[in-house]
């Protein structure tokens, strides 16, 4: 059966395909698939098949007759908040939280009839690179379960891989959509900051913060970020746009594209096969009529210290809600309130998360916050101005995801720097809020999935979908 979005939705509006069929199906892969993938935190067949009900009743009645997600099961990474439906952010601190409102992005899409299956996997706060950072495990790669999947969003790439859902709500501070979708060969969109509206989102970040989704192809990233994005007064940061066609430009041809290789990142010791993935795919693009240009972007080996100073400094500020009185786990050790704070702190949150945290109340330290998070700042700006200035000669800038293809399990974990490196393709879209997209281009020689990233021009999502739809479409996807 073909599992794309328009597919299923035409199987659902000709009778062919119930809702609840749908969901039945998926529950039995899942069932299948899960014992080896864990990408799920928590799952919600009881309700979803509720609500598939309900849905087939609407249908009957009329509704949803302009959706195409009527009946569709999707799933959410669990640092989006769902009504009555624990929400942990892979987090101890955050294991028994159950949200009393939905996020905006998961809202929107329960209105048009998508079907909430289940929470996926991430590394705690999302932050992390290969979803070992979860509380609740890791989840395992798809194409080889001695492989990481990737991360932070790991569980919702690697559930969309095994066909454990249609299509995932991911979130991107630094690459977490676009490295996991690669990693497991799916597509993933990071829209442009301030496309889709974080009321709901549980900060990690929050200037570089961004909700996105990955699905099996582009033209499926169209249609779901069709239904999320778009203002929202609970989000002051979300544009106050119409919504956007993002569909509009799929299957035009790529006569007169310009995209612009960011040379710089071939030089940073890429592993063999990707450089040679992204080159292969460059070349294809020009045969569909793309115009390929080579361009060098100044200041590139910056961004990775740049984006931790920042995101830390964040992090550090956001997180200190988490205290054991507001909510969330509060520890029983502590005589009185302060060691109550530090006990529950310290038993609450992960490794990773203390060294963010740390690292983010250095910097905004006096006598530190000038040298770091002021010098940070001022990178960020000559960063946005470069790539301001370089599409305006392109219109789509075109990089690998990662260094390399994924990552075995257990690889550099007493080195995080050795780990902060391998961001250093992702992070630029979120330091300047360009939107970026992950689409499949090869494997390496152990079969693992190698992806392209595209980033483009300001709130231009429809050409990115363009290029990735004609690439797939060419490249027998
Ligand atoms: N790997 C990056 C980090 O650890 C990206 C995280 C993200 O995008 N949430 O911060």
């Amino acid at each position: 059966m073909e599992w794309s979005i328009r597919a299923l939705a035409q199987k659902i509006k000709k009778h062919e395909l119930s809702p609840t069929e749908l969901v039945k199906l998926q529950f039995d892969q899942i069932e299948k698939k899960e014992p080896d993938y864990h990408c799920y935190i928590s799952l919600q067949k009881e309700q979803a098949l509720v609500r598939a009900k309900q849905i087939e009743q609407e249908l009957l009645e009329g509704k949803y007759a302009e959706s195409l997600l009527a009946g569709i099961p999707f799933a959410v990474k669990d640092n989006l908040c769902t009504k009555g439906i624990r929400t942990t952010c892979g987090s101890k601190i955050l294991e028994q939280f159950q949200p009393i409102y939905d996020a905006t992005a998961v809202e929107r899409l329960q209105a048009v009839g998508a079907i909430l299956i289940g929470k996926t996997n991430m590394d705690e706060f999302a932050m992390g690179s290969t979803t070992e950072n979860s509380y609740f495990g890791a989840t395992k790669n798809p194409h080889n379960i001695a492989y990481t999947p990737g991360g932070s969003s790991g569980g919702s790439a690697a559930a969309v891989a095994a066909k454990e859902t249609v299509f995932a709500l991911g979130t991107d501070t630094g690459g977490s959509i676009r490295q996991p979708a690669a990693f497991c060969g799916v597509t993933g969109i990071k829209p442009t900051y301030g496309t889709v509206s974080r009321y709901g989102l549980i900060a990690y970040a929050s200037s570089f913060d961004q909700i996105g989704l990955i699905a099996r192809t582009a033209e499926d990233c169209a249609i779901v970020l069709e239904t999320i994005a778009g203002a929202d007064k609970k989000d002051a940061t979300c544009r106050k746009q119409k919504q956007l066609h993002y569909t509009e430009n799929l299957g035009k041809p790529l006569t007169g594209i310009r995209i612009g290789i960011i040379k710089d990142y071939f030089d940073m010791g890429l592993q063999t096969e990707v450089g040679e993935s992204i080159f292969s795919a460059a070349k294809k693009l020009q045969e569909q009529g793309a115009i390929i240009d080579e361009i060098h972007l100044p200041h590139l080996s910056y961004a990775v210290p740049t984006y931790y100073v920042l995101a830390c400094a964040e992090a550090s500020s956001n997180l200190s809600r988490y205290d054991g009185v507001k909510y969330g786990y509060r520890s029983e050790n502590g005589k009185d309130l302060h060691a109550m704070y530090e006990a529950t702190r310290t038993e609450g949150f992960g490794e990773e998360v203390k060294r963010r945290i740390l690292l983010g109340t250095f910097v905004l330290s006096t006598g530190y916050y000038d040298d770091y998070y002021c010098q940070a700042q001022k990178i960020r700006t000559m960063l946005k101005q470069s790539c301001e200035q370089v599409l305006k000669k392109v219109d789509v800038l075109l990089a690998p995801v990662a260094p390399t293809t994924a990552l075995p399990f257990g690889m550099n974990l007493s080195n995080p720097v050795e780990r902060y490196q391998a961001d250093v393709c992702t992070v630029l879209a979120n330091l300047t809020g360009l939107p970026a997209m992950s689409v499949p281009c090869g494997v390496d020689k152990n079969g693992l999935p190698i992806g392209m990233q595209l980033i483009g021009k300001a709130w231009e999502e429809k050409t990115l979908f363009q290029v990735a739809h004609a690439y797939e479409n060419k490249n027998g996807l």
